[in-house]
């Protein structure tokens, strides 16, 4: 019985602004993949990672975790898809028998604490088949529409019961497995792939639970993520 981590590292992260894909951005002198791989490794609850990896690049990735002396797990890298839902079931397919609980973790999310990577994996194995973190939300959330020059708002659902969800998000293997088969084929049908996994299992109407996640495990989106990655970093290692 083992747990393998999906590292999904393959996105243009073309909101950044930069030449690089945004896995390979440099935070405090070392690319956000590393950082995120080496969080996973040290959780001591993940035996394997498999990591996505932009086009063209699975050699420099191969260099960069394979060769780290902090990540002590076997580690593949293999290519990744046109969507993050295709790089998901690309890592999925390298799964190994024996691994029944399956991390999906965005490499984008480069500070993800040990303790939560562990507070998911360990209610995957007390009998949830999908667990994902999540935040309550702070600001109000309204829903919206097109109109004309600007957006109509539409309603406003009740913060108290909405979460921010994050990664890394937890499975069972064959329930995983289950998800991507019948959202690859939604997918190709509305041209519309799925921003998480759990909206996957979710649509087989198969039961998603909720655990405490962690404002540290936040996602790099823009340069302001980035500064305040590093500001947290500099920190932390003072
Ligand atoms: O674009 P977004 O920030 O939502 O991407 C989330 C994660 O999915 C990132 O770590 C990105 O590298 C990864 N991804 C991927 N393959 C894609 C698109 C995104 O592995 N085709």
């Amino acid at each position: 019985m083992t747990t393998l981590a999906i590292l999904t590292a393959a996105g243009s992260g073309s909101r950044l602004g930069r030449d690089l894909p945004k896995a390979l951005v440099d935070l405090e002198g070392f690319p956000l993949v590393l950082h995120a791989a080496r969080r996973l490794a040290a959780s001591g609850v993940v035996d394997s990672l498999v990591v996505t990896a932009p086009d063209g690049l699975v050699g420099v990735m191969t260099d960069l975790l394979a060769g780290d002396p902090h990540i002590r797990i076997p580690v593949q890298v293999t290519d990744g898809g046109p969507t993050r839902q295709a790089s998901v079931a690309a890592g999925l397919a390298l799964a190994r028998p024996g691994d029944d609980v399956v991390l999906v973790h965005d490499a984008a999310r480069p500070l993800v604490p040990s303790d939560l990577v562990q507070r998911v994996v360990g209610a995957v194995r007390s009998g949830h088949g999908a667990v994902v973190p999540g935040l309550p939300v702070t600001d109000t959330v309204k829903q919206v529409r097109p109109d004309g020059d600007a957006e109509l708002v539409t309603g406003t659902p009740d913060r108290s019961m909405l979460r921010a969800v994050q990664t890394p998000q937890g499975f069972a293997h064959d329930l995983l497995v289950r998800a991507h088969r019948t959202g690859a084929g939604r997918a190709v049908a509305e041209h519309l792939a799925a921003t998480d996994d759990a909206g996957l299992v979710e649509a087989l109407g198969e039961p998603v639970h909720m655990v405490a996640g962690d404002a540290a495990a936040f996602k790099i989106t823009t340069e302001r993520d980035l500064w305040l990655a590093s500001l947290v970093l500099q920190e932390t290692n003072a």
